[in-house]
């Protein structure tokens, strides 16, 4: 009896896998910003909600976002592309042109720098450095009546995971959701989120409820001139920058994703319709207390809780749809609780290692004037100043190889003609050198003249400031490894242990579209495990 029933067990998933299911009237693809597999096995026994039912269908636990630099933008930009940075053309949240027309040489990933004022920080958003099509760029392509909507808590999210001409596009721009599309009407539900995210941010946020399993993470570690591990997520009337960090901002996106789900009739037409949700709270809380605290527990039980109440909405509709869920990159700890916990090597980088006191160094020993190296953190790409003469830039240039090799903390730095001569990666993303990594990172036009990779567990954030604590970036598995999930009501339990790349996602779902896609414009490929999917042939 138990050989037979262990058989049958062997075989069920097998045969669902054969079935290909008709394709669904609605796909839901949610990145949950900063949500690691590290954190998804941590908590997996401890959900109920969404994350329990979502975790029923066919759940990759080692997902890779298989590129080096681990960043919101360049995340978000493998998900529904297909594509790594080094084709889709995002390889940083911010790189720098040096060429650029206007004084500000950093850009935004999602900005378009030729419009008149903008700027890195205050920017007009824009889709125009993504290079690739998206899958609702596809789907439009195939039949014009399919319809691509995007909702998040950041402009990035939402434009990455869109493209080109979506037909509705809406992120927080720290007061309200905002879109770059000339879209009118706004829908009444839009009007209605704003209306209520306004009222709810100008109230104080009550500290949550902490469940037994979240106050048993409870510990107060010090960092800097203030402590985090114990907090409860409440925050003071009025600070919209602290309600980013809090349950309910993911609550709203989620809020007004099933509003516009309703008033748009998505799902109801007779072709397939998409909505991207990027959940962005996970990501500030991260960077604002860490990740093994009793605030990362409470952050991620509420949205085990809110997800299951927004999937309950769909069903309630009668809605055929699909769900997607994944991250644009994982998470570290900060150093301080790291090491508590035994990491003896975690550290906080020195601030020696910024590329403007590297160069402010080099400059004086060579004798060169200005900034010499410009770059945003002493972790990825770093630029020579453009106007340096030939002479002087080989100086500089064999001074910091040299300055990098030797620092303790550095773990590689890579020249822009290295990457520009590695192949991209073909082995699995858990394996895969540092080398392939940057690789798939790196844009001949955009990246660094060097790309500079530390050592595991050094923080980025010399000194913790602005409320960040903890953060990612680095091409290390806490910061690439993601869950990646597909489900469908009804659907199997399919846990997969092998690794692969969220640039699969996109191949896997234009197959369950039956939506045809040029394997040559892409970088990932269709999952053949996923239960009611079928490859093509290749
Ligand atoms: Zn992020």
């Amino acid at each position: 009896m138990r050989k037979s029933g262990f058989l049958l067990a062997a075989l069920l998933p097998v045969a669902a896998m054969a079935q290909p299911a008709p394709a669904p009237k609605l796909i839901v693809a949610i990145s949950v910003d900063q949500l690691s597999s590290d954190l998804f096995d941590e908590y997996r026994g401890q959900f109920r909600g969404g994350l329990a039912r979502l975790a029923q269908g066919t759940l990759f636990r080692n997902g890779y976002q298989a590129h080096a630099a681990s960043e919101t933008c360049p995340g978000h930009s493998t998900i529904l592309t297909g594509a790594h940075p080094s084709r889709n053309g995002i390889i940083a949240n911010t790189w720098f042109d040096l060429n650029a027309a206007r004084s500000d040489k950093a850009i935004y990933c999602a900005e378009d720098e030729r419009v008149a004022g903008s700027s890195s920080s205050s920017y007009t958003v824009s889709p125009v450095h993504l290079k690739v099509p998206t899958l609702g760029e596809l789907m439009k392509a195939r039949n014009p009546a399919s319809r691509t909507v995007a909702v998040a808590g950041k402009d990035r999210a939402a434009v990455m995971m869109t493209g080109q001409r979506p037909d509705q596009r809406w992120y927080w721009n720290g007061k309200t959701f905002a879109t770059d599309l000339k879209t009118a009407p706004v829908p009444v539900s839009v009007s209605a989120a704003n209306q209520a995210v306004a009222a709810l941010v100008a109230a104080p946020g009550e500290p949550l409820a902490s469940p037994p399993f979240c106050t048993a993470r409870a510990r107060s570690v010090a960092v800097g001139e203030t402590s985090v591990g114990n907090g409860k997520l409440g925050r003071a009337a009025g600070d919209a920058r602290a309600f980013r960090a809090t349950p309910a901002f993911d609550g709203m996106a989620l809020a007004l994703g099933a509003r516009l789900i309703d008033e748009l009739r998505l799902g109801r037409g007779a072709v397939t319709d998409l909505i991207a949700i990027g959940l962005s709270a996970t990501d500030y809380v991260g960077h604002s207390f860490g990740t093994k605290g009793e605030e990362m527990c409470l952050q991620l039980h509420s949205l085990d809780r809110d997800l299951g109440d927004f999937l309950r909405l769909l069903d309630s509709r009668g809605l055929d749809y699909a769900v997607m869920l994944t991250s644009d990159h994982g998470g570290d700890d900060l150093p301080e609780r790291l090491r508590l916990s035994g990491v003896a090597e975690a550290a906080r980088s020195l601030p020696e290692l910024e590329p403007a006191a590297l160069g402010k160094r080099l400059g004086a020993e060579l004798k060169l004037a200005g900034p010499v190296l410009v770059g945003a953190s002493a972790n990825g790409d770093v630029y020579f100043d453009a106007t340096l003469k030939p002479a002087d830039l080989r100086r500089a240039r064999s001074a910091a190889l040299a300055a990098y090799r030797a620092h303790p903390q550095v773990e590689a730095v890579f020249t822009s003609d290295q990457l520009a001569r590695t192949a991209l990666p073909t082995t699995p993303p858990d394996r895969g050198t540092l080398a392939e990594r940057a690789r798939a990172s790196f844009d001949p036009a955009r990246s660094g003249d060097l790309v500079v990779l530390l050592k595991r567990h050094i923080t980025p954030i010399a000194v913790p400031g602005k409320g960040y604590v903890a953060t990612h970036g680095s091409p290390w598995d806490y910061d690439r490894r993601v869950p990646i999930i597909f489900w469908r009501p009804g659907a199997v339990a399919n846990m997969r242990a092998e690794a692969v790349e969220t640039v699969d996602i996109m191949p896997t779902l234009a197959a369950m579209l039956s939506l045809p896609i040029d394997q040559a414009k892409v970088d990932g490929k269709c999952l053949t495990n996923v239960s009611g999917i079928i490859c093509p042939p290749r």
